[in-house]
């Protein structure tokens, strides 16, 4: 009988910090993991992409705000706020409307993508925008909920890293074991620590940002971690430069962050890991973005694409044994950003009359 995927909550409940409360969810995660034999022909190792774009609001940020959302709302909060570069805003809009909570979003101006502040629109959740950038609005967004009864959602509430964790035991159970390489983005830093600790909880080892050691004490599921592989955009790589970045730019707006907030965590996935965390130029994104695009069927916005320009490049310095297995996270849907996939591109189709003749001499066949 077909079995419908329940959430990363029911999936993974014994791994998770959750009581009795009314879990909130969207079905996110189950997230398909693609083998990608082009790119495992350019590199020379087995490559596979984990499609986060898949999830209910385009982003992995679901996996998290299903944890922050029904822990908050279990608590009596009647209003939810984060800031955000778009996707937290999409993901908590969706969750807050789920849940028949508000939601105000902050957000620098001008800097997201239209797709993302359309969801967060259509879900009715309240857009505040400020004359600043990413850093700016967490800091506001941190001051606002301790002086007034609304609930921060971003990655500092340690319930949505919990949540995010389990992409990395989707990749172990698919697989069979854990890879040797796993590459992803690096914006705000939660997602390689939430990666970290899912790879080492199912080991049978703790991290720096686990909340509890329960999970220690499992029978472990895998025989051993991958090494971390994060990438920045070459103009908002703080944690490559080892010191913030006052002023972050980059096309890739998802990881435009000069100040993460998880910086320690990273640091010690990179570093117990054996990993590195490196920065990729925005041509080398967009490049990316392109060939996954082209050569594996796979459509994701350019922050997602920093993943895959930072293991081409790897590849390209020689740094890639052959051989090994490797995942790569592709963090948010394409369709998100459509403008700055499209630049520099012919996109109108030349207009025939309506004849087989015609459609066939427009193709060259
Ligand atoms: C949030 C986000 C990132 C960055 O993740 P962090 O946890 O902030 O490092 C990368 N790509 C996309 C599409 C995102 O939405």
């Amino acid at each position: 009988m077909a079995h419908q995927w329940r959430g990363v909550i029911a999936e993974y409940r014994d791994r998770l910090p959750i009581e009795d409360e009314p879990i909130i969810t969207l079905g996110e995660g189950g997230t398909p993991l693609v083998p990608a034999q082009r790119l495992s022909d350019r590199i020379g190792s087995e490559v596979w992409v984990k499609m986060e774009g898949v999830n209910p609001t385009g982003s992995f940020k679901d996996r998290g705000m299903t944890m922050a959302v029904t822990k908050v709302a279990g608590q009596g909060a009647e209003m939810l706020a984060c800031a955000s570069t778009g996707n937290t805003s999409a993901s908590a809009a969706a969750y807050a409307a789920h849940a028949g909570l508000g939601c105000a979003v902050i957000l620098p101006a001008g800097k997201i993508a239209a797709g993302k502040l359309a969801q967060a629109i259509v879900h009715g959740a309240q857009l505040v925008a400020v004359d600043g950038n990413f850093d700016d609005c967490l800091r506001i967004t941190r001051e606002l909920t301790d002086a007034y009864p609304v609930a921060l959602v971003n990655s500092i509430n340690p319930f949505r890293l919990q949540g995010q964790k389990t992409a990395a035991f989707e990749v172990v159970d698919a697989l069979g074991d854990a890879p040797d390489i796993h590459v992803l983005p690096v914006g705000n830093a939660g997602n390689i620590t939430a990666y970290w600790m899912g790879y080492r909880e199912y080991a049978g080892m703790t991290t720096l940002a686990s909340v509890d050691e329960s999970a220690a004490h499992m029978e472990p599921v895998s025989t051993k971690v991958p090494k971390m592989w994060g990438f920045q955009a070459a103009g908002a790589a703080p944690l490559v430069l080892g010191e913030p970045v006052s002023d972050p730019e980059t096309v890739a707006t998802a990881i435009r962050i000069g100040n993460p907030a998880s910086w320690k965590y990273a640091i010690e996935a990179r570093d117990e890991s054996s990993g590195q965390i490196d920065k990729v130029s925005d041509e080398d994104i967009l490049a990316a973005q392109a060939l996954l695009a082209a050569e594996v069927g796979i459509f994701v916005e350019p922050a997602s694409a920093a993943s895959i320009a930072g293991l081409l490049a790897a590849a390209e310095a020689g740094k890639v044994a052959e051989g090994q297995k490797i995942v790569c996270t592709v963090t948010g849907h394409g369709l998100k950003d459509t403008e700055t996939a499209l630049t520099g591109r012919e996109i109108d189709p030349t207009v025939i009359e309506p004849s087989l003749a015609a459609a066939s001499e427009a193709l060259g066949l």
